[in-house]
């Protein structure tokens, strides 16, 4: 087994946190096949709230993926305490905004899509369902009377020690 996490790095201009919704919040994945190097061609997506059997009663994972090429049974789950918001003190830095635990397959690619929450830096205003498919997001706090925005986004798998 192998943990796995997702790392942010952003400019936040007036944002006080930027999150995932909660446990039913889609994470876009693709995988590579560990046995074989297969990846996989679509779009996969992970929430804390799924539930697979692992095969010979193994136990249970977020999501079970079958490598179409070698056939084996790859599994990957969401650890629930490395699911972590980005926040104004991270701004420009580098933070893991969730953790996998990765059997048979790690994670090569990230679709941030939609579903976003975001809370201004005056907490009078928070955005939900916000896209991030353009990585980059602009929007008017009209309480405090300021812009608010999410720029120069990346992300990069890191593999976790613990
Ligand atoms: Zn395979």
């Amino acid at each position: 087994m192998v943990k796995i996490g997702l790392e942010f790095k952003a400019c936040l201009e007036n944002v006080k946190s930027l999150r995932s919704s909660g446990k039913d919040f889609r994470w876009f994945l693709k995988f590579r096949c560990s046995n074989c190097g297969e990846v996989t061609a679509n779009w996969q997506y992970v929430t804390e709230e799924m539930s697979a059997d692992l095969k010979g009663g193994r136990g249970q994972a977020n999501l079970v993926e079958k490598c179409k090429m070698c056939a084996r049974d790859n599994s990957i789950s969401i650890i629930e305490d490395r699911v972590q918001p980005y926040t104004s003190e991270d701004h420009l830095k580098s933070k893991v905004v969730v953790g996998f635990e990765c059997r048979g397959l790690e994670p090569i690619d990230f679709d941030l899509r939609s579903g976003w929450e975001v809370e201004s830096n005056s907490s009078t205003k928070s955005f939900s369902d916000v896209d991030l498919k353009d990585h980059e997001w602009y929007e008017y706090d009209d309480i405090a009377n300021e812009s608010i925005s999410i720029t120069e986004f990346t992300f990069k798998f890191v593999k976790l020690k613990k």
